[in-house]
Parts: C-alpha cells; structure tokens; sequence
C-alpha cells in the first residue's frame, strides 16, 4: 500500500491500519505473514522533502526452524522511528545533503511511501538470523533425517559409542596388510 505524502492535510497524520496476510504476497523466502499485521503509524514533515515516520507494528510471522526444519510463529511488536528522504534519483540539491549513512534513514520515491516495503523492513529486522523452534530443539538426525523432537531412530545408539565405530573401521584394513 502506497502512501502520498504529497496529500497529507496538516503538519502531523495518524495512521491505523490493518493488513490481511495476502497484502504481503508474494511471501518472502524467509517468513510468511500468519495473521493480520496491525500497524499504528505517525508522519509528519521535517522539511526539504523528509519526513519523520515512527509507529509501532504487531504480526505474527511463520518461519521455519533452523536446527528441525518445523515451521512455528514468532510473534512480532516492532517499534519503528524513521526518516524518509526521497530517493536520489528524485532528490534535489539540497535533499542530497542530508546524511544517509544511519540506518534509520529510509528513501521514498515520486512522492510515496510504501507502507508495505516499510513493514517487510521491519519484519526483517525482528526476526533472528537462525530461528529456533525452542532453545532445547534437539534438530534432525544427520543420517536419516528423523525429526529428534518427535522420536528417536535406530542411528542414535550407534553414534553413542564412537569406539565402536573406530573398532569397525580398522577391522577391514588390517586383513588388506
Ligand atoms: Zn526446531
Ligand atoms: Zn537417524
């Protein structure tokens, strides 16, 4: 959803608005939007074409263990406090003066603001690099794939006793020498 900056009526606009999850398609690869995203939102103009947007978003996001691969929900509550200069390629002189390097800096172009963009930064932002289902996720067994959160398979005794293992190996050379 596209904001016009251009169209706000008076030095400040309040925003309330909420988002089915088909509002962010197509998914991105990292997350899917579970439920309905509420965003509360504050604009207000700064001067030389930048604007102060801050607001508070709340969702609840799948995505999938990194250790077992289930997928679960993170819920999300993000508080955000940025500031939207125009893209440089729509930016004048004086608009390329204002710093750009701060992460809070965010760009709008031809006058709009992509609220969407907006909450897909910040849900980005929320989620940790390498999500787990629960601190104690036990993954997935490296030889056959069962899930160690549901049950057990027959390859965990043999990685047990390492000796074992180290017994067996050097069975077959000895008879070679
Ligand atoms: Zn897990
Ligand atoms: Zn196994």
């Amino acid at each position: 959803m596209l904001l016009d900056l251009n169209k706000l009526r008076g030095a400040h606009e309040h925003f309330e608005r909420t988002f089915a999850p088909a509002a962010f398609d197509p998914p991105d690869s990292d997350y899917r939007v579970a439920a309905p995203v509420e965003l509360v939102l504050d604009v207000h103009p700064l001067g030389g074409g930048a604007f102060g947007v801050a607001g508070r978003m709340k969702a609840r996001l799948q995505v999938v263990c990194s250790r077992c691969l289930d997928p679960f929900e993170v819920p999300v509550d993000a508080s955000f406090d940025l500031r939207y200069v125009p893209h440089a390629d729509d930016a004048g002189e004086v608009e390329r003066e204002i710093g750009e390097d701060d992460l809070t800096t965010a760009h709008y172009r031809d006058g709009m603001l992509d609220l969407i963009d907006l909450m897909r930064e910040q849900f980005m932002l929320a989620l940790p690099m390498k999500p787990l289902c629960s601190e104690d996720c036990r993954g997935l067994c490296a030889e056959c794939g069962t899930n160690l959160n549901k049950g057990q398979c027959d390859c965990a005794p043999r990685w047990e006793d390492p000796r074992l293992a180290a017994l067996k190996s050097l069975l077959p050379r000895e008879k070679e020498n």
